[in-house]
């Protein structure tokens, strides 16, 4: 499908909960969040359903993001339910690694193809206070995992925050390196503001070429990351929430004061 300014829309990043088992500082709040409630979050069946009518549609890619995915109960069997779509042509996941150890295999057996790892820090004290409690220990057995796993290549997304020094940067691209790991930059971004840039060693945040829209775990498809549009599965049934969605794609993106990171997946 192609939208208004004639962008070729294939990808749709998917997220599956608001739940996460970190507490990024850039990404929640210290008090915690107000999650939805369990009714508002859509069924695995009902994910499976939007990505038929969007490869109908012409989606090709699927990113399942969060919150956390791994904490989404039945993560492997909507992988599998993707994985089943035809036209999909790539699954893939954006995971903060801490439980990557446990499921790596049974992603990779379900269908999933590769994998992209949040990872800010490799310093054991930093990355406990970024992320408010992990270890650091988890991240790098879960990257391991994914290799024995077959889940390549393997991407590092990391945050650029503003107290981070390069040496710092430095210490994460000499361990992406060491491990055969590509690297991804993103400057940190304020939906409110409207702040982005594009990802380093990425596409997003590239508004000419932009090439996706996105599913939040409430059933809401958004045109646009930094935007306020978003149409319900659920009240205009799939294929009009895809058709109102495409038809206001804006050229740019702005601001977005309806969603945080933590309930939109980046
Ligand atoms: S800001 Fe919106 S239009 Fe720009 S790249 Fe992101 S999602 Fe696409």
């Amino acid at each position: 499908m192609f939208d208004r300014y004639n962008r070729h829309i294939t990808y749709l990043r998917i997220s599956v909960t608001d739940r996460c088992n970190l507490r990024c500082t850039y990404c929640m709040p210290e008090g915690g969040i107000q999650l939805l409630k369990k009714k508002e979050i859509l069924t695995l069946e009902e994910i499976a359903e939007v990505v038929k009518t969007g490869a109908e549609l012409g989606i090709k890619k699927i990113r399942l993001t969060g919150g956390e995915p791994l904490v989404r109960q039945g993560i492997v069997d909507l992988v599998e339910m993707i994985n089943r779509i035809d036209a999909i042509e790539e699954i893939t996941m954006t995971t903060n690694g801490i439980l990557l150890s446990k499921y790596a295999q049974q992603l990779k057996a379900a269908g999933l193809n590769r994998i992209n790892i949040s990872l800010d820090s490799v310093i054991p004290e930093k990355f406990r206070d970024i992320t408010r409690g992990g270890n650091l220990n988890d991240v790098f057995e879960g990257i391991q995992a994914a290799k024995s796993a077959g889940l390549t290549p393997i991407k590092i997304n990391v945050v650029r925050l503003a107290n981070q020094d390069d040496q710092e940067i430095d210490l994460v691209k000499k361990f992406a390196t060491e491990q055969g790991l590509q690297v991804r930059f993103i400057t940190q971004m304020d939906l409110k503001s409207g702040e982005f840039s594009q990802v380093e060693g990425g596409e997003g945040g590239n508004c000419s070429i932009c090439n996706r829209l996105r599913l939040t775990a409430n059933g809401m498809i958004k045109p646009c990351l930094f935007s306020n549009k978003e149409y319900s599965i659920r009240d205009l049934g799939i294929r009009e929430a895809f058709t109102q969605a495409l038809n206001s794609k804006p050229k740019r993106g702005v601001m977005n004061s309806n969603n945080s990171f933590y309930n939109i997946g980046g």
